[in-house]
């Protein structure tokens, strides 16, 4: 039996960032991963998505050439060659990271681990004891009663992210970001997309007026998508998939893409039986990410977080610190910057205007328009920055949709969790002609001192 400070079960995000910063603080490190370390981020989805959709970028830019006098012609998509250039940025990625843990003195042990007791796990008959445990298990494409993946015509993102061919017609059903993200890059690759959605509006954890602009801008790219209905059933013929709603409707496509929520890994591993408390297979944590069990802490997609990879990352730090005594602050989660990378691209962090008000704060708004912006004309997008403000107080939210606009929330990021003003952040100078310059134009305007606003 081997005795460690630190046992992580699940290589993912999580996992892996607990792993690296434990040993870096001192700390004698196993790491536990069935599959390969970077889990679903780094394999099935933010980095091949990413991939993707930078093809997808590639590809709407050889077809819109004449807008900016280039002479190019879009002629279909080679996916050997997509999924070529996509896994060798998965490969390069993941030879480095292997790299890093094997550096750090990780105890990297492959295989699937089960917990047999509080402190312990045990993989393939070996036992390994920690004066802590991590359960980092992650996260699984869920589906729905009756609706089941053949991993041909009924798929998950698992399927998506490594197609060799382009569906002539697709069918997502669920539009939170992976639909979105999935829909955007089928239509430029060519597909006829149809999404649906049970909830009002697409991406509906965001604010209100982003989800509407990209729906907006779905409808002119010719993405379609149904909204507000429940799906009731799909049958799989010769063609395809027909999927039936619960209000009569039916929709045909080659394929369908099922895109409904991840539900956490969690069945069959020995938390319950260790007496981890558990909600509908989540792992209950503090603001610490403790379980209930003394010793056993739980991060990532597995607890009832937001579900992505930064967070997770930011989780597996703070675990590994406060068992190191550094005692961390806790992770403010509404201060977690959020993006949907599709065309256009949605990014937010802080409030919606709807959370801030249920919150009882009194809110102003403004919404910076992205035509008065030099860059945003020069990229040809449209869009917006919108600002959720406490009155005379801090930037509560801030709501960014169109071109490139994940890359301004690094200081929408800085503007929010430093609590600034719309007057704190109205004087810093931004290059022109840049897409940062309407996070300034925004502030500005909020600020009572307008520059490049009508009206
Ligand atoms: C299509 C898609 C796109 C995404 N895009 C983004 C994005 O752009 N940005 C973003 O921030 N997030 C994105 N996410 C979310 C992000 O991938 C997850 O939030 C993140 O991977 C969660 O990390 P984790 O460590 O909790 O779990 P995972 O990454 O799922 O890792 C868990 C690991 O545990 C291993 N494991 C499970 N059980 C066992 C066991 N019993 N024994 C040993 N090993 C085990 C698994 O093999 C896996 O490697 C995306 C997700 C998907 C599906």
């Amino acid at each position: 039996m081997s005795q460690f400070d630190l046992v992580i079960l699940g290589g993912g995000s999580g996992g892996y960032a607990a792993a690296l910063r434990g040993a870096q603080l001192g700390l004698s490190v196993a790491l536990i991963e069935a599959d390969k370390v970077g889990g679903t981020c780094l394999h099935r989805g933010c980095i091949p998505t990413k991939a993707l959709l930078h093809a997808a970028e590639i590809a709407d830019g050889a077809r819109e050439g004449s807008h900016f006098g280039v002479k190019s012609t879009f002629d279909g998509m080679d996916m050997a060659g997509v999924n070529s250039y996509k896994d060798g940025v998965i490969n390069k990625l993941h030879k480095g990271l292997a790299g890093l843990v094997k550096s750090r003195n990780i105890t990297y042990i492959e295989g699937y681990g089960k917990l047999v007791s509080k402190d312990t796990v045990e993989v393939n008959g070996t036992r390994y004891t920690g004066k802590n445990v991590i359960l980092a298990t992650g996260s699984y494409a869920k589906t729905l009663p009756g609706l089941e993946i053949d991993g041909e015509k009924i798929i998950t993102s698992d399927h998506g992210t490594k197609m060799s061919y382009v569906p002539k017609s697709v069918i997502v059903l669920g539009g939170g970001v992976i639909g979105c993200e999935f829909a955007s890059v089928w239509k430029s690759f060519g597909s006829e997309v149809t999404i649906i959605e049970g909830l009002p509006h697409l991406i509906a954890l965001e604010d209100e007026s982003s989800s509407k602009q990209l729906e907006r801008a779905f409808r002119k790219r010719g993405i379609n998508f149904e909204l507000g209905v429940r799906f009731k059933s799909a049958t799989k013929s010769a063609d395809g998939v027909t999927v039936t709603l619960e209000d009569g409707k039916t929709f045909t496509a080659e394929i369908l893409m099922v895109s409904v929520g991840r539900g956490p890994v969690s069945a069959n591993l020995g938390y319950e039986e260790q007496g981890v408390a558990m909600d509908r297979g989540y792992v209950l944590v503090d603001d610490k990410c403790r379980t209930n069990v003394p010793g056993i802490w739980a991060v990532g997609d597995l607890i009832p977080t937001l579900q992505l990879a930064h967070v997770g990352f930011a989780e597996g730090i703070l675990v590994a610190e406060e068992i190191a005594g550094l005692n961390p602050r806790a992770i403010n989660y509404d201060g977690i910057p959020r993006v949907t990378y599709s065309d256009p691209e949605v990014a937010s962090v802080g409030l919606t205007t709807a959370e801030a008000k249920k919150r009882g704060h009194e809110v102003v708004e403004l919404s910076y328009d992205l035509a008065g912006n030099g860059k945003a004309q020069i990229l040809n997008t449209a869009g917006s920055i919108k600002l959720v403000s406490q009155k005379d107080g801090p930037v509560l939210g801030i709501h960014m949709v169109g071109a490139r606009v994940g890359e301004l929330l690094a200081e929408a990021e800085l503007i929010y969790n430093w609590e600034a003003r719309a007057s704190d952040v109205a004087p810093l100078i931004h290059a022109h002609p840049t897409l940062s310059e309407a996070m300034g134009e925004a502030h500005m305007a909020l600020a009572g001192k307008p520059l490049h606003a009508h009206g």
